[in-house]
């Protein structure tokens, strides 16, 4: 379906920096479209508590501050697509992005696509996806009550996703490929203070046994190269992320591990393409922090627009 309007603004992705960005553009009469993604509202929608976004003494479900924010967006006109884009174009102006159905122009683009989980690339793992294997103890947990499961992966996402699971399942072992968690240490404190959850240290999951559903799993100690059995009924993979840059490859500067490259905080190597969130972070990847640059990336979004007229 061919669209001929201009956009002033497409902002494509609708976690924190995405909706910030909207709420922003939107009160900033930038009358933006959202392209929002099949699965839209980023990594939180995918968790349970959280309690390190300002403004909520006692915490807030990770989806209720996803509506919540969109709700905000909507109230300032922001209009939404709950697509995902297929390919763009950015070797022209205006900018164009594909959609499944549509064909959009604009005259800037906000890229806050954010990063999705990690797995191991074992056959077993991939087999087994949906039959024992999650990436998601919010998703799945559920399955496991009473049950032993593992999680893999020793930081800030694994210790939350032990922390769900340890109050779910019977028990819950955490496998770590180094002798040191790399979570912060109030998630770490928190964890260890479980009676039901143990750690196996200096381990890889070698592959994840059963046919049908999962049964157990095969450890390799990093050090000594010995193998152990754990049967468990669950694995719970959460060693990090992925830019969500694949449709991007070849339009923009992107870095080795996929993050896309930015200047002055916001600036893509495109003129008038500008980038917020886990999409070009890698360091800090907090909720607040990506809102705080979708904001920031509006900012940028009106300068370059004045410095066209
Ligand atoms: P991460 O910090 O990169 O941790 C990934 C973990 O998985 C590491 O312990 C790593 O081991 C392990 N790992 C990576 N690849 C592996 C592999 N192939 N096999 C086995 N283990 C592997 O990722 P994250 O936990 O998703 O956190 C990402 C960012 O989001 C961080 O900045 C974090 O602070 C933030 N975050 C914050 C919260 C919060 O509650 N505030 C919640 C979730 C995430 P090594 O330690 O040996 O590298």
């Amino acid at each position: 379906m061919e669209n001929s309007k201009v956009e002033k603004l497409i902002i494509i992705g609708s976690g924190p920096a995405g909706l910030t960005a909207a709420i922003y553009a939107a009160r900033g009469a930038l009358d933006p479209l959202v392209i929002a993604g099949r699965e839209a509202g980023g990594q939180l929608i995918l968790t349970t508590d959280v309690d390190d976004f300002p403004g909520f003494p006692e915490g807030i479900q990770g989806p209720d501050l996803m509506v919540n924010m969109r709700k905000q967006a909507e109230r300032f006109n922001t209009r939404f697509i709950n697509e995902d884009v297929l390919s763009v174009d950015f070797s022209q102006k205006p900018l164009i992005i594909k959609t499944e159905t549509k064909e959009l122009k604009a005259q800037t683009v906000i890229l806050a696509t954010g990063a999705s989980a990690m797995w191991l690339n074992l056959e077993s793992e991939q087999r087994l996806r949906g039959k024992g294997v999650s990436a998601c103890a919010v998703c799945d947990g559920f399955f496991f009550k009473g049950k032993n499961v593992t999680v893999v992966g020793g930081g800030d996402t694994a210790m939350r996703e032990v922390n769900y699971l340890s109050k779910i399942c019977n028990k819950v072992t955490v496998i770590h490929r180094r002798e040191e968690l790399r979570a912060q240490s109030a998630l770490q404190e928190l964890v260890k203070s479980k009676s039901n959850v143990g750690f196996v240290f200096n381990s890889e999951i070698d592959e994840i046994l059963g046919q049908d559903k999962v049964t157990g799993v095969k450890i390799k100690n990093t050090q000594t190269r010995e193998i152990s059995t754990l049967q468990v009924d669950g694995v719970f993979i959460a060693i990090g992320h992925k830019p969500n840059t694949d449709f991007l490859k070849g339009q923009i500067d992107l870095d080795e591990k996929g993050y896309i490259k930015v200047s002055d905080e916001t600036k893509t190597s495109v003129e008038g393409v500008f980038s917020a969130g886990d999409v070009s972070d890698h360091k800090y990847r907090q909720a607040v922090t990506a809102a705080g640059v979708g904001c920031k990336a509006v900012f940028d979004v009106e300068e370059y627009l004045e410095n066209l007229k």
